[in-house]
């Protein structure tokens, strides 16, 4: 019998994903320690934390926390990462399309994924709003649309507030996954961002 390790708390291994430099281990650092160090470095390797998140049905659910590094350039390698992760997060920059466009082809690697796999889509640095270039409807609607995912990358200069996408499909969500807007420098939705994966994943039968 087994029931010693049935017992156990199950943990749900999660992968970051995304462009170097989005804040991904910004984003781990201030889930797991409340911190947030400007001047932190490159992660060398890989590392790995663990947190746990308590849900208001008094449930809780623990995060095995896989915070990649290399990965960002090489998008193919990226199902390598979340093979076997119960929760990929895919993180870009608001101020950096480029990072952002980064996001689509991670996300597109979804569909070749596990298809229980929790998906997250996180808009980070939201603090830099005065340098914003990736509107929140834009990531929204355009992920849909590679034709104007590309128009958007070659003109993004121009902010534009396409009125039919304040009520454009939203991708994130048909796809079953979530789009959230963070900043690890002031903490916004960081504890909202894990709390609403906890919610998503499928629950072990009582
Ligand atoms: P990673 O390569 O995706 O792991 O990115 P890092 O977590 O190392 O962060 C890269 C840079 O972005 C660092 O200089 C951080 O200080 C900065 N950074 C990360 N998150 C935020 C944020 O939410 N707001 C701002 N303003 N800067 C951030
Ligand atoms: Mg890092």
């Amino acid at each position: 019998r087994c029931s010693a390790i049935t017992d156990l708390p199950e943990s749900s291994p999660l992968v970051l994903l995304g462009d170097s430099g989005v804040g991904k281990s910004c984003i781990v650092l201030r889930f797991v320690r409340g911190q947030f160090d400007p001047t932190s470095k490159v992660t060398v390797g890989a590392s790995f934390l663990s947190q746990t998140v308590a849900l208001q049905d008094s449930t809780t659910v623990k995060f095995e926390i896989w915070d990649t590094a290399g990965q960002e350039r090489y998008a193919a390698l990226a199902p390598l990462y979340y093979r076997g992760a119960a929760v990929a997060v895919v993180v870009y920059d608001i101020t950096s399309p480029e990072s952002f466009t980064k996001a689509y082809w991670v996300k597109e690697l979804q569909k070749h994924g596990s298809p229980d796999i929790v998906m997250a889509l996180v808009g980070n640095k939201a603090d830099l709003q005065e340098k914003r270039e990736v509107p929140v409807q834009v990531s929204r609607y355009i992920l849909d649309n590679l034709f104007l995912l590309i128009a958007y990358f070659i003109f993004h200069c121009i902010t534009f507030p396409f009125p039919f996408m304040n009520d454009g499909i939203d991708y994130a969500e048909k796809n079953g996954m979530f789009f959230i807007e963070t900043s690890a420098k002031t903490a916004d939705n960081i504890n909202q961002l894990f709390e609403e994966i906890a919610k998503r994943l499928p629950r072990p039968s009582p």
